[in-house]
């Protein structure tokens, strides 16, 4: 099958084309290299099934494709917050391209969507049925609104089109290839223990996340885009930990003495999150399987290799 990956140099991005190219697939890369790199795509650069377009998907683009995996956004905060305009343009001018596309070639659209959209959630934990708390006005809003309107976009392509449409709400992922000045928890905890600083704990730490490793989510990806779910997925890990007990872990695997030093909280940081996957679980037959330790220090490894100490 011709699959074009929006994102795809992206940390999930370039992960789901290994598996794809794995499998035997002609995929198209298409990327801006924002918080993607050449890095994480170049072992397929030479391939005769791999084509790398570097293209802003705000601009309309003509390819024939079978599917299309949408997932080009900035997705850590420091990142999305940077240009806000411009993350709620690649929300919406963005999506509404890869959907033309879709609609075009008759190919089947998944967007990466995330649990952002339950915003600072007042339901625990977050089923799919769940319509979210979000601020539409607040500085995460360009983000959490942006897949908002993204999703709509999509049921409405469904429902006045008849394109076939996959909806993952994607949790807090992580594993290797994240960017060292990605500015989400795992990774900064990791680049600060490596390095021996504090780790740095926003509030009291006793918010909560729930962490999946890449190669679970990939599975869970490429799950849904085989199945004929057309209902929003939640494709997380159940397991719930505060940021503290995160920070616990992390200075556990890296085994040195290390701080912590707490900071402000930012605006809107939701308290609460934990995916309930039984949708997943009972329509696409997937659980997430890697535990946090080990995904820690798989992340760990690469980000030992990767780094300046
Ligand atoms: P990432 O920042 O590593 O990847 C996003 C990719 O999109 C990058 O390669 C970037 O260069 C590209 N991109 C951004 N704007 C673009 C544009 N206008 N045109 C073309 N390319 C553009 O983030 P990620 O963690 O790999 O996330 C991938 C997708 O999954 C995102 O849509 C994100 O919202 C979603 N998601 C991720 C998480 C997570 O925890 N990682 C959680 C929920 C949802
Ligand atoms: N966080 C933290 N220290 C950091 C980075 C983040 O304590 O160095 C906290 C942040 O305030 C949030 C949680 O960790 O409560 C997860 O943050 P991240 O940016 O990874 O993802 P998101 O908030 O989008 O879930």
């Amino acid at each position: 099958m011709r699959i074009l990956v929006s994102g795809g140099a992206g940390f999930i991005g370039s992960h789901l084309i290994d598996r794809l190219m794995e499998q035997g697939h002609h995929v198209i890369c298409l990327d801006n290299l924002f918080t993607g790199t050449l890095q994480n795509i170049a072992h397929w650069q030479n391939h005769d099934r791999f084509e790398f377009i570097q293209h802003d998907i705000v601009e309309p683009i003509d390819r024939s494709v079978d599917q299309i995996y949408h997932l080009a956004c900035p997705a850590s905060p420091v990142h999305y917050q940077f240009d806000p305009i411009k993350t709620l343009k690649t929300n919406v001018m963005g999506t509404l391209n890869m959907l033309e596309l879709a609609a075009k070639y008759g190919g089947k659209f998944l967007l990466a969507s995330t649990s952002e959209i339950y915003g600072d959630p007042l339901v625990h934990p977050q089923t799919e049925d769940y319509w979210g708390n979000v601020n539409c006005t607040g500085i995460r809003s360009c983000y959490d609104e942006g897949k908002r309107a993204a999703e709509t976009l999509t049921f409405d392509f469904h429902r006045q089109y008849k394109t076939e449409v996959r909806v993952a709400r994607i949790f807090n992922t992580y594993g290797p290839r994240m960017l060292e000045n990605d500015g989400r928890v795992v990774s900064n905890f990791i680049c600060q223990a490596l390095r021996g600083n504090d780790l740095t704990v926003y509030g009291d730490g006793s918010q909560t996340r729930s962490f999946c490793y890449v190669s679970d989510l990939v599975n869970g990806l490429i799950n849904l885009m085989a199945s004929d779910c057309i209902l929003p997925v939640n494709l997380g890990n159940p397991g719930e930990y505060t940021i503290l007990e995160l920070a616990q872990a992390v200075k556990q695997l890296v085994d040195r003495p290390i701080g912590i030093t707490y900071k402000p909280l930012p605006q809107d940081d939701p308290k609460r999150r934990r995916p309930d996957i039984s949708r997943a679980r009972s329509v696409l037959n997937w659980q997430p399987i890697v535990p946090l330790r080990q995904g820690l220090q798989e992340t760990i490894d690469d980000f030992r290799r990767r780094i300046s100490h």
